[in-house]
């Protein structure tokens, strides 16, 4: 399995950049996790839209739902240009109706209800959810192939749940948008301790932060985050790839 990172940023995209975003792929079967602003250029940058077989939406903010329209777009120039054979699923939560429905668009993608704490397949990736604390109903993934498993927390603030759900999985991809002398502050987001103490008490071999802050140092998250978990930390940053 590879962990390909599209996008790092929270909220909004900094300059020439995407936000949060990631491809998981495995012999040739490719899924989109979060497809927020700038997301669908970057990865037009390394694939093809009919080379996924599917994008995995956590919630309805818009720096997670900002490209789901251009991708639509692109997905019905694509299809009248014959490079798109069948529509493209896009799995989400339906807690909110307006947003799940706009999934669907002209027959060239279609809206695949996911529920919490559901286990389903997508080609040969094993899929889990489990709900996060935000302010909009929220999911996070774990994507598992053969003995390999990835988990995306999206966006959350400290939930024991997420403990139980990453357990032992071998890269933690977790958001971490809060400096230290904004915890308690901004709502709905994990410090970089926060992120750290996840992945050390889950027991994860790898932590990758994501979701990131546009200001600040943000070498910050990575020292918070090693306060409490001993295996390796790093900054997501565009084009990483990571082998499982
Ligand atoms: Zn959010």
């Amino acid at each position: 399995m590879n962990v390909v990172t599209l996008g790092m940023w929270g909220g909004y995209p900094n300059k020439g950049e995407a936000t949060s975003s990631f491809i998981v792929e495995h012999e040739g079967h490719r899924l989109l996790i979060d497809c927020g602003s700038a997301v669908l250029s970057t990865y037009l940058t390394m694939g093809e839209l009919h080379e996924l077989d599917a994008v995995l939406v956590s919630h309805y903010h818009p720096d997670h739902i900002a490209d789901i329209g251009v991708l639509q777009h692109a997905a019905m120039i694509q299809k009248q240009l014959g490079e798109l054979h069948s529509p493209l699923p896009i799995y989400a939560h339906a807690q909110d109706v307006i947003e799940f429905e706009k999934l669907a668009y002209k027959g060239v993608t279609t809206g695949v209800e996911i529920e919490a704490h559901a286990t389903f397949a997508i080609g040969p990736f094993k899929v889990s959810t489990c709900p996060t604390v935000h302010p909009v109903y929220c999911l996070a993934f774990r994507i598992e192939v053969e003995d390999k498993s990835v988990v995306f927390t999206a966006d959350t603030e400290w939930t024991d749940a997420l403990v139980d759900f990453a357990r032992d999985a071998d890269l933690l991809v977790s958001e971490s948008n809060v400096y230290p002398q904004y915890a308690g502050k901004i709502q709905g987001h994990l410090t970089g301790q926060e992120a750290g103490k996840l992945a050390s008490l889950a027991g994860v071999k790898r932590l990758v932060l994501t979701h990131l802050p546009q200001y600040g140092e943000r070498s910050v998250l990575v020292k918070e985050a090693k306060k409490e978990f001993t295996g390796p930390v790093e900054l997501a940053y565009t084009k990483q790839q990571i082998n499982l």
